[in-house]
């Protein structure tokens, strides 16, 4: 039943940035090496993720639109270990329940891709096609059957500020993969792919931003910290910069936003908040994660003392530039 995807759809699909999210989500589990995300008006009329990943087989296309269902988990024990980024198999579904998508895909193994087009849920058309292998989805004119709820999507300046920044720490979460990120027919970002975090952060913010960063390297039996810190003159006037990633996967910590700040408090600097990328690895029967569609809240075990392990780490990081 549509309404029902189309009420659901609420729940993931909150704006044009969710979308981005979950198609680049999508690709990233598909094993893509190469992500193209194209948007146009703030992702309002226009979005295209183009993968070059698995793909999917002809006869699982519709499969794909369908609520609940996912390649990704078979029995529900597998909920407590999944790996991958998607799992409850909504996202294209409830996509295409409030637009209008279109989607080619094709696999190694198959001759021929497949296009299926869909619009607010109804199946239009479906052919096979040439395609390179890998999966390319356009979605066109969001909320064009909710009113309601387009009338709640910001300007597409405030709209493409939100997909820049979900695919920037989508791009900082996975360097092996090469992000490639067009809006209004200008060329925004292009990652080398090639795992490397400084010509990462070098592609996305640019020479000064990267030559005013430290390494940080810890690693111990509990955790490892990895990524770079910025020099205090450098810091900036809100968070936005204080980016965290756990396993691999970008993560909100008011406690570690504040390990960190407290490591600069005696410092003199311009800005009260630093510039931090930092990678860490930890045991996930250690971690406490609560997942929301648009955000991923993180709480560590207290035994492991990794907060104020942080605020040591950074500290003597910094004592040893003299800063
Ligand atoms: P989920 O990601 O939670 O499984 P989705 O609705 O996002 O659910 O996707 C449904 C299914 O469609 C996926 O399980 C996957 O099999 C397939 N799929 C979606 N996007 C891609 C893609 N870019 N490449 C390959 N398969 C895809
Ligand atoms: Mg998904």
């Amino acid at each position: 039943d549509n309404t029902i995807n189309k009420i659901a759809a609420g729940e993931v699909i909150e704006r044009p940035s969710s979308i981005v999210k979950e198609l680049i989500e999508n690709s990233i589990d598909a094993n893509a090496r190469n992500i193209t995300i194209e948007i146009k008006d703030g992702g309002k009329n226009y979005i295209r993720i183009t993968d070059d990943g698995d793909g999917i087989y002809k006869d699982d296309i519709q499969l794909a639109f369908l609520r609940h269902s996912t390649s990704k988990i078979s029995k529900s024990e597998d909920l407590l270990k999944v790996h991958s980024l998607g799992f409850r198999g909504e996202a294209l579904a409830s996509i295409s329940s409030i637009s209008m998508v279109e989607l080619i895909s094709k696999t190694i193994d198959e001759e021929t891709g497949i296009m299926v087009e869909i619009h607010g849920g109804i199946l239009q058309q479906e052919s096979e096609v040439g395609s390179p292998k890998g999966t390319t989805i356009i979605v066109r004119n969001i909320f064009y059957n909710t009113p309601v709820r387009k009338k709640f999507l910001r300007s597409d300046s405030a709209e493409s500020a939100n997909i820049t920044n979900i695919i920037n720490k989508l791009a900082l979460s996975n360097t092996d993969i090469s992000f490639n990120y067009i809006k209004d027919n200008k060329n925004m970002i292009k990652t080398p792919g090639n795992g490397d975090l400084k010509s990462t952060i070098f592609s996305i913010y640019g020479k000064e931003h990267t030559e005013s960063l430290i390494s940080i390297n810890y690693s111990s039996d509990l955790f490892s910290i990895n990524g770079y810190i910025s020099k205090p003159l450098f810091n900036r006037g809100n968070r936005n910069y204080e980016l965290f990633f756990v396993n691999g996967r970008y993560v909100n910590s008011k406690l570690l936003s504040k390990a960190i700040e407290e490591a600069y408090k005696t410092l003199i600097t311009i800005n009260r908040y630093p510039v931090v990328y930092l990678y860490i690895k930890v045991d996930p029967k250690n971690i406490d994660v609560n997942v929301h569609p648009s955000k991923v809240e993180i709480r560590f075990n207290d035994d492991l003392k990794l907060i104020p392990k942080v605020t040591d780490i950074v500290k003597n990081r910094l004592f040893e530039f003299n800063l």
